[in-house]
């Protein structure tokens, strides 16, 4: 009998999956870069003519193919990385599943030319829309490239789609900075159309490599993360202070085992680092390594492979969190640098940090080896590009030069130390630090100070109560009444003295001193809101931060209001004593500074 089910021609198969793995020439780039990463080479040029609709030429000078891999490296479903189920749970390359070459091939015109370094000849394969048109042998030197001409020309539905070239050629720029910034150790260039756009090379630093693409002034706002946790969990990388923020997420880098993933729990993890930090709709700057044992991650869930799923998701996620709000602790960050291990206090020599061995983002266990080369480059990189090169020292952070040697209670000091010039509009201070004019918003630092003490307190288990005169009977909805029975406790070290009153009623006896007790019943509310929205207890400290923040608002000072030099100086006093000085719990700034250059430039003096 006569079927109708049939299996498909084995040309058809790759060009369905090239509709998944192929999607515009950026992406024929990620596959052709990710195989020469995976193939060893140390240096990668791509050329690239039209956008990458005309022609796309990847040079590596990686371990090449034989003859007969070259042959089956064009078949469908035909790797050398993976052998058996297990070797997908204990992913070290960055490619796996063997459909990239026949995929692009499928829609294109394709040349492939290899030689591995032991054999005399190389081989050369033409294929057009995935039929092998020429095959023979060449003279090349060792390594591989393949040229990829007229993408999509015998799929015009899908060329159409194709953007300005301008537009494409982000795309692939995109591509090269996120393989590049993960391995510093290979040498990238991109061209287009005789143009040299990209040029990094081999053996930088990892911050150089940051500063090569994507700005150099932005170095002067990072700081060095590294953290190990359990499990062998591993986060080095790069933080920018608050301060740098951005309007979207673009700037955010996120790599696992070495490979680029845009993570909704890692980034989420991030942004919880930051909390508090940033205002409201901003996003980091960060260039971030997260190593994890490969059999608790699995990257084989989504064909372009920028998702993952963890093991233990939570685990994870918390961990990061903690190592970003740490790293961005000043007083941590400060510290960490007078460990004997860190070794920042002997000042390096130029000829010493250019020695340094490169950054590996992929190994763990050397995230303190990583966390001294780093601070080496930044500390090296502030002596070479002098102040005035760019945007002006880190608000809440010491100063580079400065952080290695100075002794904790300087640091403790630097608002006090200020020398204060006067308030402004009864709402600013204004002070001066060495030659930089300084100014701090009085209500937004007070309302940070209020948040820090209620949070300090918090965490002691003594936050200061005031008993009410007439306690307040407060009525919820039997989910709200439900959440605040199962946090009673948690109210209670808050400062709110809440009782059952029968049905969903609480009464209402005590709130914290340092809040009053105007708003004492909305903020009840606000809180239990806050827990509900979010569900788990886990995630109650979390709301509680939220809820400190709303208390700080009613802070004792406020805008529009006359400051003695005593009241100046005990404020810029518990300004020292608190960690974070750069915005206020809203994310509002508290501070700005203008260095001497800035005013003079103001009128024209340069
Ligand atoms: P995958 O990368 O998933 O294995 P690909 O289709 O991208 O699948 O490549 C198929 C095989 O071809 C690879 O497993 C590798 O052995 C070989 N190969 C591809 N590109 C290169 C290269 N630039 N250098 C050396 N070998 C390569
Ligand atoms: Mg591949």
């Amino acid at each position: 009998m006569k079927t109708k089910i049939r299996i498909l021609p084995e040309n058809l198969c790759n060009k369905i999956a090239a509709g998944e793995v192929v999607e515009r020439p950026a992406s024929v780039v990620k596959e052709l870069l990710e195989n020469s990463l995976d193939a060893g080479a140390t240096e990668i040029r791509v050329e690239v003519e039209q956008g990458g609709k005309k022609l796309i030429r990847v040079m590596d000078d990686g371990e090449g193919m034989g003859r007969d891999d070259a042959f089956l490296c064009l078949e469908r479903h035909a790797t050398s990385k993976i052998r058996s189920d297990e070797d997908l749970f204990r992913l070290q390359t960055l490619g796996f599943r063997g459909e990239a070459l026949p995929s692009i091939a499928a829609v294109s015109r394709f040349m492939l030319r290899s030689r591995t370094e032991d054999s005399l000849e190389g081989w050369e394969i033409y294929a057009e829309g995935g039929t092998v048109k020429r095959a023979g042998a060449v003279g090349c030197s060792s390594g591989t490239i393949i040229e990829v001409r007229d993408l999509f020309f015998n799929t015009p539905a899908r060329r159409k789609f194709l953007r300005r070239d301008e537009t494409e050629m982000g795309h692939v720029g995109d591509v090269i900075t996120k393989l590049a910034l993960a391995h510093p150790e290979v040498q990238f260039r991109l061209i287009h159309s005789g143009r040299s756009l990209i040029d990094v090379y081999r053996h930088t630093a990892l911050p150089e490599r940051v500063g090569a693409l994507l700005g150099r002034p932005l170095l002067q706002d990072l700081v060095p993360v590294a953290v190990e946790g359990p499990d062998e969990l591993v986060l080095q990388g790069l933080l920018a202070q608050p301060a740098a923020s951005r309007s979207t997420s673009a700037s955010v880098y996120t790599f696992i085992n070495g490979r680029y993933i845009r993570d909704r729990v890692v980034q989420h993890a991030l942004m919880e680092g930051y909390r508090n930090l940033l205002e409201k709709g901003r996003y980091p700057v960060a260039i971030l390594f997260l190593s994890i044992d490969p059999a608790l991650v699995d990257v084989n869930v989504h064909p372009t492979k920028h998702e993952v799923r963890f093991r233990d998701q939570r685990r994870v996620h918390d961990f990061i969190s903690a190592a970003v709000r740490e790293t961005l602790r000043p007083s941590a960050w400060l510290s960490r640098q007078n460990q004997p291990c860190g070794n920042s206090t002997i000042p390096v020599s130029e000829s010493n940090a250019k020695e340094a061995p490169p950054f590996q983002p992929a190994v763990p266990g050397t995230a303190q080896e990583h966390l001294r080369r780093v601070q080496e480059s930044l500390a090296n990189y502030a002596r070479t590009h002098p102040e005035g090169s760019g945007p002006a020292v880190p608000l809440a952070f010491p100063r580079a030069e400065e952080s290695g040697t100075m002794p904790r209670e300087v640091e403790r000091g630097f608002f006090s130390e200020l020398k204060i010039l006067g308030q402004y509009r009864r709402s600013f201070i204004l002070a001066q630090d060495g030659d930089d004019l300084v100014l701090i918003d009085q209500h937004a630092a007070h309302e940070r100070i209020g948040f820090e003490r209620l949070r300090d307190q918090f965490r002691q288990g003594r936050v200061d109560r005031q008993a009410l005169l007439f306690p307040a009977v407060l009525e919820f909805d039997f989910r709200e009444s439900a959440l605040l029975k199962e946090h009673l406790e948690e109210f209670g070290r808050l400062g709110f003295d809440l009782e059952p009153f029968g049905g969903n009623a609480f009464a209402l006896k005590a709130v914290p001193r340092l809040l009053g007790d105007a708003e004492a019943e909305r903020l009840v509310r606000d809180v239990v809101g806050e827990i509900a929205l979010v569900g788990k207890s886990g995630l109650v400290e979390d709301a509680l931060d939220e809820v400190f923040a709303v208390m700080a608002c009613h802070s004792v000072i406020r805008a529009n209001q006359s400051l003695s030099q005593p009241q100046i100086e005990a404020l810029l006093r518990d300004m020292d004593r608190v960690d974070f000085k750069a915005h206020c719990p809203h994310g509002r700034p508290v501070m700005k500074r203008l260095s001497l250059n800035e005013v003079e430039r103001m009128f024209k003096r340069t």
